[in-house]
């Protein structure tokens, strides 16, 4: 099993528009530390699971027919995007997976093209595809989320790119849990007021603290998250990671 991340990078990406800080500016200079929106992909052995669809241009990285499903973490503009091209996408049809959530969303939902929304996942309700087991997990988000954990034999990974904390039900769940990988939501500074949507990194270390995986990447990185880490990455335990886009972290 392998992951793919897409994007590491929160909604309003590195290099943040006009923005001139430290960290924007490296990343204009050197574009290996420019992050788009995060989202990213599961492969196992042939067969690929795209999680959200967050760039509009999806199609040119993936092309409709080399993939199998689209997991939703949720549905937020910015996480959807990619949909419409896919929409138009001719002799396939693409499933797609998500939590229940209608609000708002007729536009996505009306003329779905080669899109197949699924039934709403159920919350710990494992799904199997072949080997790969997936089970989606509630997140603390402003629209019905799902995090997803993914399994198979040579070991599982957890991702959960959009929270702020974690409901108790998941953090149970996972809680003495032999995770291989987690992925993590660690969107600002600690410094940052909390927003109710994502980690500061003072709540991801915490949460990597109480689940403890082998390793943490943290993941959905703002340009001011990107500033602290400048003169704080030392700082970090061993086994927790800054992801970038374009990383693949292989089990
Ligand atoms: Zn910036």
């Amino acid at each position: 099993m392998k992951l793919t991340f897409f994007g590491t990078g929160d909604g309003r990406q590195v290099p943040a528009p006009g923005c001139h800080c430290r960290a924007c500016l490296r990343a204009i200079e050197k574009p290996q530390y420019a992050r788009l929106t995060c989202s990213g992909k599961i492969t196992d052995g042939l067969d690929v699971s795209l999680i959200d669809a967050t760039m509009a241009d999806l199609n040119q990285r993936q092309q409709a027919g080399s993939f199998e499903r689209i997991f939703l973490t949720h549905y937020h503009a910015n996480h959807i995007r990619g949909l419409a091209a896919y929409k138009e996408a001719e002799h396939v049809t693409i499933p797609v997976y998500g939590p229940e959530d209608k609000k708002d969303l007729e536009d996505v939902f009306e003329n779905p093209g080669a899109l197949k929304f699924q039934r709403p996942l159920v919350p710990f309700k494992t799904l199997n595809f072949g080997g790969l087991q997936v089970t989606p997990l509630p997140l603390n988000h402003s629209r019905p989320t799902f995090g997803y954990l993914f399994q198979q034999h040579q070991g599982n990974l957890a991702y959960l790119s959009d929270t702020c904390g974690l409901p108790s039900t998941t953090s149970a769940m996972l809680y003495g849990y032999e995770l291989d990988v987690l992925v993590l939501d660690c969107t600002h500074p600690p410094s940052h007021q909390a927003d109710q949507d994502h980690n500061t990194l003072s709540q991801a270390l915490a949460i990597h603290h109480d689940i403890a995986p082998k390793t943490t990447y943290l993941t959905h990185i703002s340009h001011e998250l990107d500033c602290y880490l400048l003169d704080h990455l030392a700082e970090l335990p061993d086994n927790v990671i800054i992801a970038r886009d374009g990383m693949q972290i292989t089990l």
